[in-house]
C-alpha cells in the first residue's frame, strides 16, 4: 500500500518535532499561570497561524470565577467550516506545574526520550495534532473535511472555563479526536471514568475532655466512621472508586471534645448508572450520622466530568484506526479503560463520539519524571493523518453531520 507523500514524508520530521516540543514545554503553562499560560497560547497561535494560513483562529473567553486565573483564553482553529465532514481535534495547554514548581525544563534521557514538564500531558500531543493536520492538508481529498481545533488552557483543574465548549461540539461535527499521550505500550484508551469531589464536614458539640458526664459530640470520630463506611461501597458497586483525600478537624488543644471535622472525597464511576446508587450510599451514611442527637453531617460537592463511555461508533472508528496505524507501520495496540478522566468525557457528554490517548507514548504523567518518546510523535501523527485522508476519500464513514438549525 502507499501512502500519500505528505503522509509518508512525517517521520523525517522527528527532530525538528522534537525541538519544537522542547520549546514549547519549557513555557510555564500551570493551570494557575496567567502569564504563562497567554506566553504559550501566543506560541500556539503564531505557529498554528504559519501552518494554516486560510484558518480561522478565534480567542475564546474560558473565566471561571476560583478555578481559572481571569483573562484565560481558550483557541479555536477553524479550517473548512462549510465542508461536508466537520471532525474537532482538541488537547488543553496547560500543565500540572505551576511557575514555583521546581520541575522547569526538559532534558534528553537518550536520543527518543524526553524529560520535561507537560511533554506527553499534553505538549507532545499537541505537535502531535498540529503535525498530522499539516500533512493532511496535501493530501488530495483534504477539502472533503472542515476541522476545528480547540486549544484550551484548563483542562487539569477539571475545565470549568471550557466545558461548555465540549459539549456543544457535538451539534457541529461528524467525530472528536482528543490528543492526551497513549499509555506507554502504545494503548490508546477505550473509555474513562467520570469523576466527582465531595466535601464532608461534621458538626458536634465542643466541650471539655475531663469533664463528667461529658456532654460533647465527638466530630472527628464520627466523620471517622463515617469515611469508613464509605471507602467500603465500591465492594457493593463494582467499578465505582472512592478515595478519602483528605481530613481535618479538632482545635491545637487535646483538652477538647472537637466540635467540627472535615474530609474531602474524590470518587470515581465507570457507568453514568452508577451515579444515582453512588450518590444514594453516600447520602444514607451521612444521614445515619446526622440522625444521632447532637451531630450533623454535611455532604457538599457533586460530579465533574461524566464517565466516557464507549459508543458504537467509536467501535468502528478503532478498527479503522488499528488498521491506519498497520499501514503506517506501528505495532499493535489495543485500547483500554483510563481511570483517570480527559475532555474526551465532556465530548461523550455532548453526545460527540471521540477517540482519546492519540498522542505519542508518555509515561510517569503529573510528576517530574514525566517523559515522552519523541520518536513516536511522527508515526502517531501519520495514524491521525492517513484515518482523515480515507475519511476525505469516502473510504471510513463517520456519524453524520447533525442537521443545522
Ligand atoms: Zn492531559
Amino acid at each position: 500500500m502507499s501512502l500519500p507523500p505528505a503522509i509518508a514524508a512525517l517521520p523525517a520530521r522527528t527532530a525538528e518535532l522534537g525541538e519544537l516540543l522542547v520549546r514549547w514545554a519549557n513555557i510555564n503553562s500551570g493551570s494557575g499561570h496567567a502569564a504563562g499560560l497567554a506566553r504559550m497560547s501566543a506560541a500556539l497561535r503564531s505557529e498554528f497561524g504559519a501552518a494554516f494560513p486560510a484558518a480561522t483562529i478565534t480567542e475564546l473567553a474560558a473565566d471561571a470565577p476560583g478555578f481559572n486565573p481571569a483573562g484565560v483564553t481558550a483557541l479555536s482553529i477553524r479550517q473548512r467550516p462549510s465542508a461536508p465532514v466537520q471532525v474537532m481535534l482538541c488537547g488543553h495547554y496547560d500543565t500540572v506545574y505551576e511557575a514555583d514548581d521546581a520541575f522547569q525544563q526538559c532534558r534528553w534521557l537518550d536520543q527518543c526520550t524526553l524529560n520535561g514538564p507537560g511533554v506527553a500531558d499534553m505538549k507532545g500531543g499537541l505537535i502531535t495534532l498540529l503535525a498530522a493536520l499539516q500533512a493532511f492538508e496535501q493530501t488530495p481529498h483534504a477539502a472533503q473535511v472542515g476541522w476545528e481545533v480547540l486549544l484550551t488552557p484548563d483542562e487539569e483543574t477539571g475545565s470549568h472555563g471550557t466545558v461548555q465548549l465540549f459539549q456543544q461540539a457535538g451539534a457541529q461535527h461528524c467525530f472528536g479526536f482528543v490528543f492526551e499521550p497513549a499509555r506507554p505500550t502504545g494503548n490508546i484508551i477505550h473509555s474513562r471514568k467520570g469523576t466527582g469531589v465531595f466535601t464532608a464536614t461534621c458538626h458536634g458539640r465542643a466541650a471539655h475532655a475531663a469533664k463528667i458526664p461529658n456532654d460533647g459530640r465527638n466530630a472527628v470520630l464520627a466523620l471517622a466512621e463515617f469515611l469508613l463506611a464509605i471507602v467500603k461501597i465500591p465492594a457493593e458497586l463494582p467499578d465505582v472508586m472512592v478515595n478519602v483525600g483528605n481530613i481535618r478537624g479538632g482545635t491545637a488543644a487535646t483538652n477538647v471534645v472537637p466540635h467540627f471535622a472535615l474530609a474531602e472525597i474524590d470518587v470515581r464511576i465507570t457507568r453514568l448508572a452508577d451515579r444515582a446508587p453512588l450518590l444514594a450510599r453516600l447520602r444514607e451514611q451521612a444521614d445515619r450520622i446526622s440522625a444521632r442527637e447532637g451531630y450533623r453531617l454535611e455532604l457538599t460537592g457533586g460530579f465533574n466530568r461524566p464517565p466516557k463511555e464507549c459508543l458504537p461508533a467509536e467501535e468502528v472508528a478503532f478498527t479503522e484506526w488499528q488498521r491506519a496505524a498497520a499501514d503506517v507501520g506501528v505495532a499493535p495496540f489495543t485500547w483500554v479503560h483510563g481511570a483517570g478522566a480527559s475532555d474526551g468525557n465532556f465530548l461523550t457528554a455532548g453526545g460527540l463520539p471521540n477517540l482519546d490517548g492519540l498522542g505519542p507514548l508518555g509515561d510517569a504523567l503529573h510528576s517530574d519524571r514525566e517523559t515522552c518518546r519523541v520518536d513516536t510523535i511522527a508515526p502517531r501523527a501519520q495514524i491521525v493523518a492517513l484515518f482523515l485522508h480515507r475519511v476525505a476519500k469516502g473510504e471510513i464513514k463517520l456519524p453524520a453531520l447533525p442537521v443545522r438549525t
